[in-house]
Parts: structure tokens; C-alpha cells; sequence
């Protein structure tokens, strides 16, 4: 073979035989058949056999299989993130004409696709009180394809009573999506609550180093995985299988990771407690925390992330300067990784409350218990004095 032919048509010179711990990572988008008859372009490849690096490599699938494993799901899509996610369940789910109910207290950009992309396609989404439960009946409408769930809510971490929402939904034949990103998928059953899809931003607990983002959508019934599959394959929602394989390595430590995170986030929410700068504890596991009766009914345990309240006599100006007062608290979005993060949320609207800027959201990472204590009682005084 001419030296060119060589480069692109190299035999396999390695040996064969390598047994390792670690998923192998598989690149590719375009898959060969051994004959034209073989040819497929089907999304589904653990049935139909790999047809294109697009609907996931052995990697991605692999990853897939693993969460679907974890939630009691029949099956997990991957996709490039928790919004993707979002995305893949409402398209899926609602056309033009459709109704949807979101809580005020869900994920910021679900609630901005709703009153941007999706109201211009004539998709019609209400957001609800996220405590109104079983209430839940008087919204839902002969058009309403799909209910949100976020429990807990986004920074204000309000737990919804899931179960008494989705009997409300089946009743009238409407679909319950939860977002169980705080729950890693994991501390809280959402299959065995009634919910019908369950999604997660792997970005979070599961990739647990802020330094990869993906999401999944996860479905227990055949028809329902026909339909998001269906929606799947037209978006043409892609995932690196670099970031999965690292995603892979997450779940390898997330039981030890969540059990820790949950008990020095704990301990951290704890003393902010009894600090008396603080007002109100948002944490589920605090009876505070509204819907913390729910919490304790539902889920098996707490993470990492929660919000608290300062007093009046705090200006918005005097929490700016305790945020920037943090030097072991970075500041920064997202949350799960191993790194405490601090930050003021901003344009937080919820109906009828106004946190003027004292509402302060924490993710605790993997640092000495004692010293995160030690930065914000540090930080406290600082803007006291
Ligand atoms: C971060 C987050 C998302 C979005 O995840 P990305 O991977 O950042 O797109 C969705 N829902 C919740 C509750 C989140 O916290």
C-alpha cells in the first residue's frame, strides 16, 4: 500500500486481550456495516444494533444503561446537558396548542424556554405554586400534556408533595416530568412516586468535579420511550463520549460523595442556624425548609446545596460584601462538584415574596468541615462590625 492508503486504512497492531477496570472510550460517528443490507439509521442501537455515533457510542450507552440501572428506568437518553434535557421533555411532550404547568420555584432557564421558545411555537406554559399538592386538579386542563415537578425547588428548595400531584395528573391524563437533579437521581425514587419521566443534570452530582456537562432523560414505559426516542433522534442531541467516560468515573464515587456531602453540608446549615445574622434555614432536612414533612415522607437523604435568609437589619449592600468577604466559598453557579460556592441568586421572583437581596445560596463541597465554618464566621463578622 502506497504510504497514504497506509495512514487511513492502518491494521489493528495492538494486542488484543486488555482487561481493564475502565470503561474503554469509544469515538466515532460513523459506524460500519458489514454488508449494504445491514444498513439502519435507528436511534435505538441496544435493539437495532449501532447504526451512527449520534444516538451514542458504546460509552454513552454504557452510561446510559447505568442510570437507567440506578433510577429503576427502562431506559436513559444522554444528552449535553441538564437544559438539553429540559428541552428533550418538553418537545416531546407538548406541540402547538399544548398546555404545561411549572412551578414558580423550578430551575430559572426551564421557566425562560417556557416564556421564550416554547410560547412563540403556541405552547402554553402556567407556572404554579410549587405547595399547592393535590391542588394541583383545578389547573389541569383537557389540553395540559405535562407537569413539571422540582422538588426541591430551585434556591428557594420548597418540597412538592410528588406523589399527590401525579395521582391529580393521571386522574385527568396528564404526564409528570421531575426535575431530580438535587436527588442525583438517586435520593429520591421518582418511578416508585409516580413520576413518568425523570431527568437530571449529570453536570451536578454525578460528573461531581464541574468539569463536564450532561443530562439524561429517563422513562419507564415503552411508549413513552418510543415517543421521547422519536423526539431524541430529530434534535440530534449528541454527546461527547470523552465526557461520559468521565461521568462514568463519577458514579464510581457518588454513594461516598453524596454521604459526606450530606453530612458536612449538615453541619454547615447547622450552625448558620444558630447564627444570629441568619433569619430563615432553606435546607430540606430544617423544619424551616417548607415542605419538610414531605422531605421526611419521600426521600432518603439531603445534599449539598441549600439557601439562607439574613435579618432585616442586613442591607442587600452588607450581603453583597459578606459574599465577596468568602475566600474558601468561591462564587459561582452550578453546584455538586468538590468546590463550596457561594452566591446572592439573581432575579429570584417568586409570587407575593420579595427577598431583597438577603437570600444567600451555598453549595458545600469537600473542604474541612470546621474551616468552611471558620470562612463564614469570618465573613459574618467582617460585615457586622
Ligand atoms: C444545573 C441544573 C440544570 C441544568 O443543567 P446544565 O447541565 O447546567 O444544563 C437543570 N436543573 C437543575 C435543577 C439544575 O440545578
Amino acid at each position: 500500500m502506497h504510504w497514504h492508503s497506509k495512514l487511513v486504512q492502518p491494521q489493528t497492531l495492538a494486542a488484543p486481550g486488555f482487561k481493564s477496570l475502565a470503561t474503554p472510550t469509544h469515538r466515532g460517528s460513523t459506524v460500519l456495516f458489514d454488508k449494504q443490507a445491514d444498513v439502519v439509521d435507528a436511534w435505538d442501537q441496544a435493539k437495532g444494533g449501532y447504526s451512527y455515533g449520534l444516538y451514542g457510542t458504546p460509552t454513552t450507552l454504557e452510561l446510559s444503561g447505568r442510570i437507567a440501572q440506578l433510577e429503576g428506568a427502562l431506559h436513559s437518553f444522554v444528552v449535553p446537558g441538564g437544559q438539553a434535557a429540559i428541552a428533550l421533555v418538553y418537545f416531546a411532550l407538548c406541540q402547538a396548542g399544548s398546555h404545561a404547568l411549572v412551578p414558580h420555584s423550578a430551575y430559572g432557564p426551564n421557566k425562560e424556554m417556557a416564556q421564550g421558545l416554547l410560547k412563540g411555537l403556541g405552547i402554553d406554559v402556567e407556572p404554579y405554586d410549587p405547595l399547592i399538592g393535590a391542588g394541583i386538579a383545578d389547573l389541569i386542563r383537557d389540553n395540559t400534556a405535562l407537569i413539571w415537578v422540582e422538588s426541591p425547588g430551585s434556591v428557594t428548595m420548597e418540597i412538592q408533595d410528588v406523589p399527590a400531584i401525579c395521582a391529580a395528573a393521571h386522574e385527568k391524563g396528564a404526564l409528570v416530568a421531575i426535575d431530580n437533579t438535587y436527588a442525583a437521581g438517586v435520593l429520591f425514587d421518582a418511578f416508585a412516586h409516580g413520576v413518568d419521566i425523570n431527568m437530571q443534570a449529570l453536570t451536578k452530582y454525578v460528573g461531581g468535579h464541574s468539569d463536564l456537562l450532561l443530562g439524561t432523560v429517563s422513562v419507564n414505559s415503552e411508549a413513552l420511550k418510543q415517543k421521547v426516542g422519536a423526539t431524541y433522534k430529530q434534535l440530534g442531541l449528541a454527546v461527547s463520549p470523552d465526557d461520559c467516560s468521565l461521568a462514568l468515573r463519577g458514579l464510581q464515587t457518588l454513594g461516598l460523595r453524596l454521604a459526606h456531602l450530606e453530612k458536612s453540608t449538615l453541619t454547615v446549615a447547622e450552625w448558620l442556624s444558630n447564627h444570629p445574622a441568619v433569619a430563615e434555614i432553606f435546607h430540606p432536612a430544617f423544619p424551616s425548609c417548607p415542605g419538610h414533612e414531605i422531605w421526611k415522607r419521600d426521600f432518603t437523604g439531603s445534599s449539598s446545596v441549600f439557601s439562607f435568609m439574613f435579618t432585616e437589619d442586613y442591607s442587600a449592600e452588607q450581603v453583597e460584601a459578606f459574599i465577596n468577604t468568602l475566600e474558601m466559598f468561591k462564587i459561582g453557579m452550578s453546584w455538586g462538584g468538590v468546590t463550596s460556592l457561594a452566591l446572592v441568586y439573581p432575579n429570584i421572583e417568586r409570587p407575593g415574596k420579595d427577598y431583597a437581596g438577603r437570600l444567600v445560596r451555598l453549595n458545600i463541597g469537600l473542604e474541612y468541615t470546621e474551616e468552611l465554618i471558620a470562612d463564614l464566621d469570618r465573613a459574618l463578622t467582617a460585615i457586622t462590625r
